[in-house]
């Protein structure tokens, strides 16, 4: 047996400035990390440090800060190949987040081979972000999409999967773990099916890379998307994996600087990878504040995360089990720490308003998975997710504070 580190809460609480205040005469008990997580000190103070220090424009300049700067940029690209485990720097292109990741594999990609009557598998429980780029494609291209159906308990039906695959088959696209539903999808088995039907396939890793360590290559992942804004990262700053066959072979996304070799009206050439998906200047601070995200996660390690984080979750299913009207949506057997319930006779907007009024934080609605809460036959759900800075105490407020709403409510 491997030995997991204990994890020291007092110290990882105190790296969160914003964890320690009071919200409506409440301490705070932020479960919204699903949405976004809180950031520690390294990453606040490597923007302050940035820009204090060592801001200029990156790649063009030889002057000193401009070269600060780049290498700055440079090396959390291979501070992120590392964490994703690419083969190549050059396989990682920094976008947005996750959304424009995909936006990218999309346009990119999905126009260039998709033809009229050819087909993209999605699943019943993706977030909007990887279902409304493949409609504007489908649309387009005149592109089927299939859908892999969800059971009761929130799992992808594989035999489903395996009858839709087919010849057509062009794209898969799907998350490794779900934001609604918190099931972690077998994604090795996925990719290799949509392979043995010949698919490309892109992973949705949002989710994923907070909570677990991500192999590209172990997973043999075609594309892989995440945000650095779920995991302790600044805002406004993602990364799209792709096989360097298939950057290659991909038009660029957006046109302008840094993404060409040459521009003359007789013609332009491209740029090499992975300059030639980052047009434009790049979000420079954040990238460089990125990597002491990926610094933080890896000095406390995705076991030790994952087994904390699991603790969080079976207190809090224990604790929420034992309340009447209790309907948990989503009882996956392989689950992160993401709780979606409804309790009967209430609705979640209310539950959701009387807990901020106790200083937690929680998410109400369709979470972006509108066709999930159809296919649940639901309107939305209040759902708890929690990181690596949650303690067991909170759960048990949180717990606690429930009950009381209901009692309230059921007067
Ligand atoms: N996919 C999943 C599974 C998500 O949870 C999210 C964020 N809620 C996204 C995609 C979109 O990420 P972003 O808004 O950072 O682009």
């Amino acid at each position: 047996m491997t030995h997991v580190a204990t994890i020291d809460l007092t110290a990882i609480r105190k790296d969160f400035p914003i964890l320690n205040q009071e919200v409506n005469g409440h301490p705070l008990v932020y479960f919204d990390n699903a949405a976004s997580s809180q950031k520690p000190k390294a990453v606040i103070q490597a923007l302050v440090d940035y820009y204090s220090n060592d801001h200029a424009n990156i790649h063009r300049g030889l002057h000193t800060l401009a070269e600060r700067a780049t290498s700055g940029y440079e090396n959390v690209r291979r501070q992120a190949q590392t964490f994703i485990n690419a083969s190549e720097p050059e396989e990682i292109i920094f976008t947005r987040g996750t959304t424009e990741s995909i936006n990218l594999v999309a346009q990119a990609y999905g126009r260039k081979v998709l033809k009229e009557g050819d087909e993209i598998i999605l699943s019943e429980m993706e977030h909007h972000s990887n279902i409304v780029p493949w409609q504007m494609v489908a649309d387009e291209k005149g592109v089927i999409i299939k859908v892999i159906p969800v059971s009761d308990s929130g799992e992808l039906i594989l035999e489903e999967y395996e009858t839709l695959l087919s010849e057509k088959t062009k794209i898969v696209a799907l998350n490794y773990i779900s934001n609604s539903l918190g099931t972690i999808n077998p994604v090795r088995e996925i990719i290799e099916m949509a392979h043995q039907a010949d698919a490309k396939i892109l992973i949705d890793a949002a989710q994923a890379a907070p909570h677990l360590k991500i192999d590209v290559q172990a997973l043999d992942a075609d594309f892989l998307a995440l945000s650095s804004h779920k995991m302790y990262g600044p805002t406004g700053v993602g990364v799209l994996y792709g096989k360097r066959e298939l950057l290659e072979f991909m038009d660029p996304y957006q046109g302008g600087g840094e993404m060409i070799k040459d521009v003359h009206f007789s013609g332009t050439t491209y740029n090499d990878i992975p300059y030639k998906f980052e047009a434009g200047t790049p979000n420079i601070a954040d990238v460089v504040a990125f990597g002491s995200a990926i610094k933080f996660v890896e000095e406390i390690g995705h076991e030790t995360i994952q087994t904390h984080e699991n603790e969080l979750l079976e207190r809090a299913m224990e604790g929420l089990s034992r309340i009447e009207g209790f309907n948990p949506v989503g009882i996956a057997s392989n689950k992160a720490s993401v709780i979606s319930f409804t309790i009967e006779g209430i609705h979640s907007y209310d539950l959701g308003m009387w807990l901020d009024a106790r200083g937690i934080a929680v998410r109400t609605g369709h979470h972006c998975t509108q066709p999930l809460m159809d296919r649940m036959g639901l309107e939305g759900t209040i759902r708890a997710s929690f990181a690596v800075y949650n303690t067991l105490e909170e759960v048990d407020y949180f717990v606690d504070s429930l009950c009381k709403i209901i009692k309230k409510f059921a007067k």
